[in-house]
């Protein structure tokens, strides 16, 4: 023991003098063979004396931990790497058995069953282990060993060498699990990611990707990203990217932008498109992130509409009301004439005033239901039960030749509306229906429930939760966009004069819109219209509000007060003259 640990002292002196000693001797005796002479026995000693020396200076510089084991597994010598990898000096380690001197896990790899493979000739090579140091931290190394044969041929010890690999290690698996991080995140992005490279080559293609475009990712992997985009897009995409090559010049990168998208099937939607630079040295790729914005882009084109509507509703229903008022006035002052003349042609005269005056208060009456002012008697309703009770009437409306479907949901919520107008509006779509159907075709009426969250809510300018629908679908020549565009405006008609009025849908959208619900209108030229309207479902609390019962004659009543209550004073002045008329006592105030 003693002498081996002396050994193990002389490599560090050797490695302390080696240096000087090389680079004396090379200045001072060149090679004996150098000379072309027969080396000297001095020389020869001399010469391995250095290549000895040159030797343990490499183990000694070698940046990879080195041991030379005894045939039966004793520690010769280690170099430096080895002693700073055991944490202990080598005159502590030297001529001890390898596997006893380190602690239990010290030894790193190498098992006595590899160490006798080397011993039997089977070099070791890239034996993976882990060493822990005595402060603790570990260390992964790849080992190899070899044999070291005597001059009789027989086994005079073991060469290992190790190499370091804990921080390649370290960074392969920081990479891995950065990879697997990245690509879960791609994986669930509700965005569509796609990475193009500098050409525009498709490099991959996210799940969310091959869910939107119906592209398997194989089958566009090393293709145009072009493929994906609509005219213009499509052709300009090769040059804007070659521009962007040469003169850096940014149009999109970093910023989002709306642009047209292409599905397998050829068809178009609408997408928000932001993409993203990296540059790998020379080259770059690009990262898009595609969002479908059809659903955004509709409740937008919805918003509009709905705002149009009632700027248009306003404004009709402001028209109307004053119109409806001064008709008022005068159908009730034709009325009180009408007692007081007795020739005949007098009162032919006032019958056509009358006749004319009935008609603008008709018209008024539509202008009102449009802009949302008409007096309602709303009360609970069950839509199956109230089409069911149309049926007849819809089968007479309709003729022979429309065939008439009903599909009444189950188990349907009631809804609260006047009734009488949700008839009318069935009605109304339905004669709608049939004026498309002129050859005959076939009417769906739909019932179910339908649940408008915050967002769709907001866009249809009605509150959030629960409705009941009732959908009228036929198969009839559909609308343009044009039309489709305009359908609810009041006057709005594609009928000839005579057979369109142009108020059948506004009086249908603004009863709609006044009693808390919505329509929505989905029809392509030749494909047919649906025409859905959706009331709020009632909730169990609210009571039939029922306004003013209608219809009821006055009766007479000599001796009664009425207090007539009217800001308009001509509509006041009519109403009370009539109700004096009729006998009543009445007092007028002009507000309450
Ligand atoms: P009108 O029926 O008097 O023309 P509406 O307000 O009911 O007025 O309809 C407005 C327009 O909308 C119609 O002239 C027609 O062009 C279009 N339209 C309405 N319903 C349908 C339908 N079911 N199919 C095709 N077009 C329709
Ligand atoms: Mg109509």
């Amino acid at each position: 023991m003693a002498r081996q640990g002396k050994r193990g002292k002389s490599a560090v002196q050797a490695k302390q003098a080696a240096r000087p000693r090389r680079a004396k001797a090379q200045r001072a005796k060149p090679s004996a063979a150098a000379r072309g002479g027969k080396p000297s026995v001095a020389a020869l000693r001399e010469q391995a004396r250095r290549s000895a020396a040159r030797f343990s200076l490499l183990v000694e510089t070698a940046a990879a931990p080195i041991l030379l084991l005894s045939p039966d597994l004793r520690i010769l010598e280690l170099n430096a790497e080895a002693e700073r990898l055991y944490g202990r000096a080598r005159a502590r380690l030297a001529g001890r058995d390898y596997f006893r001197a380190l602690d239990p896990g010290g030894a790193g790899g190498l098992t006595r069953a590899d160490l006798a493979h080397v011993i039997a000739g089977q070099p070791a090579r890239g034996i993976e282990g882990r060493v822990r140091r005595a402060d603790g931290t570990e260390r992964v190394l790849l080992w190899n060993a070899t044999r070291l044969l005597g001059p009789a041929g027989l086994p005079e010890g073991i060469i290992a060498v190790a190499q370091d690999i804990t921080e390649r290690q370290r960074a392969e698996e920081a990479l891995r699990e950065r990879e697997a991080r990245m690509s879960s995140i791609i994986a669930t992005a509700p965005d569509a990611i796609i990475t193009i490279d500098e050409r525009g080559g498709i490099q991959s293609f996210s799940s969310a990707a091959e869910k939107l475009f119906g592209y398997a990712a194989g089958e566009v992997i090393g293709r145009n990203i072009s493929m994906l985009m609509a005219s213009p897009y499509r052709e300009d995409h090769d040059a804007y990217l070659a521009r962007y090559r040469r003169t850096g010049e940014k149009r999109i990168i970093g910023i989002g932008r709306q642009v047209e998208a292409r599905r397998k099937d050829g068809s178009l939607f609408p997408v928000e498109l932001a993409v993203g630079e990296v540059r790998l040295g020379e080259t770059r790729i690009f990262t898009g992130f595609i969002r479908d914005i059809t659903v955004r882009a509709h409740m937008e084109q919805e918003l509009r509409q709905a705002q149009k509507m009632e700027a248009v509703g306003q404004l009709t229903g402001g028209l109307a009301h004053d119109f409806n008022n001064l008709l008022t006035v005068i159908t009730g002052n034709l009325e009180m004439l009408e007692t007081r003349l007795e020739r005949a042609e007098d009162r032919e005269l006032l019958g056509e005033a009358q006749e004319a005056a009935g008609l603008g208060a008709k018209l008024a009456g539509r202008l009102l239901a449009f802009g949302r002012r008409q007096p309602l008697n709303p009360k609970p309703i069950d839509m199956n039960a109230l089409v069911a009770g149309m049926s007849d009437l819809l089968r007479r409306s309709l003729g022979a030749s429309v065939e008439i479907e009903t599909r009444l949901a189950r188990d349907l919520r009631g809804t609260m509306a006047d009734p009488g107008q949700v008839e009318n509006a069935l009605l109304n779509l339905a004669i709608n229906a049939r004026d498309a159907m002129p050859g005959g075709g076939k009417l769906t009426i739909e019932t179910a429930e339908a649940a408008f969250d915050v967002e769709a809510a907001h866009a249809a300018s009605m509150k959030p939760g629960p409705y009941v629908m009732l959908a009228v679908q036929d198969t009839g020549v559909g609308m343009s966009p044009e039309v489709r565009q305009r359908a609810f405006e009041p006057f709005f008609t594609t009928k000839g004069p005579g057979s369109g009025t142009g108020m059948g849908l506004s009086m249908v959208y603004g009863f709609v819109k006044q009693s808390g619900g919505h329509i929505r209108l989905s029809s392509e030229e030749g494909r047919g219209t649906a025409v859905r309207i959706y009331l709020p479902v009632r909730d169990g609390g609210a009571a039939a509000a029922s306004r003013q019962p209608e219809g009821a004659a006055a009766p007479a009543a000599r001796g009664a007060v009425i207090l007539v209550v009217e800001d308009d004073q001509r509509m006041r002045k009519i109403t009370v003259r009539r109700l004096k008329e009729l006998g009543y006592t009445v007092v007028e105030a002009d507000n309450a």
